[in-house]
């Protein structure tokens, strides 16, 4: 994979290699916007910076952060922050071109930017974990603000970690600025409904697709990975309706049970340090036997490169939804396409969470907030108008939902730089 960039070396599987190969497929379809297809292939700006914290034990440690803003064309920034010992800025890079594309497939006011600290906080103190958050916002302070780039939950990052984040922003512009981040804790400007927003438009984006294949929801058997907030609350939900979670993995390992797992129990027990595997109504197979699992529904819902073209070739499912960010790499994609199972791609899948994050600052700035019936009501209607509108799109030029989402997505990114010309 031929990089145009010399401070990334992308693989066709890596993160940025997979979304270069992804924007590749919709030039084609762009059709004179093509002429500014490069400025997808370009984060507009990368910060790197060290975070040095004193450890509960007097020692001192430096940590890793990135805050890379993608694409602006359409508005500030917008993206999660995650914290994992593996985080890159290829990663980040990545990640933040896909919060491109994901905000402007549900056509909200926003670029795309994403965040990261290459930390375990498993290994930290909840001390710890606050100067880290801390040092890290004091840091990439000169990038964000609520009308530049505005930062967010993603993996290991919650509600406590964006009222640090809010704070610390605060304190050093001197006002209370609870714009600048959004998942906040509710009493400080937070959104009812953020929480569960991921999950809830997984299974939006999931029941709407199911609709069209002809695929009854009651019944249904569904397999999960990842089941922290947002492959635990889509699982829920998909029950709610009927469908049986037949298969959960997370980071203890991998449970089954074909007549549907009691998530009453399994879910409170995934969230001790036993993990999913402490339930005891399944039987723990394999990691590797979740991808040939007998199932309808796959939900990927953890992190990036996944769903291999091995494990593309295994599955029974005839619908996948990408909960997770960049799960499938693009040589299982094609094969997935070739076995006719459906992908809802990540970028309008998972949509959910930023589109309730939208609906926070907009609360934040008017300092009105609404109940949680007209979040959900709003929510569902702007995912299942966005799957539409994607799905004819791919239904006229025969291409996938992936390369249709890029090609609405990109028209409007492209269309918005065209507008505002180059300056000088
Ligand atoms: N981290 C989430 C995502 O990947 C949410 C981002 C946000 O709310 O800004 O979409």
């Amino acid at each position: 994979m031929s990089s145009v960039l010399s401070y990334v070396q992308p693989t066709a599987n890596s993160p940025w290699g997979t979304y270069l190969s992804q924007v590749d497929r919709v030039i084609p379809y762009l059709g004179d916007l093509a002429r500014w297809a490069e400025t997808l292939k370009r984060p507009k700006r990368a910060l790197i910076v060290d975070v040095p914290i004193e450890m509960d034990d007097g020692s001192i440690a430096h940590f890793e952060g990135y805050r890379v803003q993608h694409n602006l064309s359409r508005g500030p920034g917008k993206g999660g922050v995650r914290f994992h010992p593996d985080v890159t800025l290829e990663e980040v890079m990545a990640l933040s071109a896909w919060m491109t594309v994901k905000t402007a497939a549900v056509n909200l006011p926003y670029g795309g930017a994403k965040g990261g600290i290459r930390v375990d906080p498993k290994k930290l103190s909840l001390k710890e974990l606050e100067k880290v958050t801390r040092r890290y916002t004091s840091e990439i302070g000169i990038i964000i603000g609520p009308h530049s780039d505005i930062p967010a939950p993603d993996v290991n990052t919650n509600a406590q970690i964006m009222a640090w984040m809010m704070d610390t922003y605060s304190m050093n512009v001197g006002g209370t600025a609870t714009g600048v981040v959004t998942g906040k804790p509710l009493h400080l400007g937070g959104s009812l409904g953020r929480v569960k927003a991921t999950g809830r438009g997984v299974f939006v984006t999931g029941r709407e697709a199911a609709r069209r294949l002809g695929l009854d929801l009651r019944g249904a058997r569904i397999a999960v990975q990842g089941f922290g907030n947002v492959g635990s609350v889509a699982a829920e939900l998909f029950a709610e309706a009927g469908a049986k979670i037949v298969a959960v993995q997370d980071h203890t390992g991998t449970i089954v049970n074909e007549n549907g797992l009691d998530l009453a129990g399994l879910v409170p027990a995934s969230r001790t340090d036993g993990g999913a595997v402490s339930f005891k109504g399944g039987d723990v197979v394999d990691n590797e036997a979740f991808w040939e699992v007998a199932c309808d529904i796959l939900i990927p819902a953890a992190l990036e490169g996944q769903i291999t073209a091995e494990r593309a070739q295994k599955t029974k499912a005839k619908l996948v939804l990408e909960g997770a960010n960049g799960p499938t790499v693009p040589s299982a994609d094609d094969i997935l396409a070739e076995r006719g199972v459906l992908v809802v791609p990540d970028v309008i899948c998972n949509a959910g969470g930023v589109t309730v994050s939208y609906f926070e600052w907009v609360q934040d700035f008017s300092s009105f907030f609404w109940d949680e019936d007209e979040i959900n009501v709003r929510l569902d209607r702007i995912m299942m108008n966005a799957l539409n509108n994607i799905w004819d799109t791919a239904d006229k030029h025969k291409i996938t939902l992936r390369t249709a989402t890029y090609a609405v997505a990109c028209e409007r990114i492209l269309m918005a730089r065209q507008e505002r010309g180059l300056y000088p």
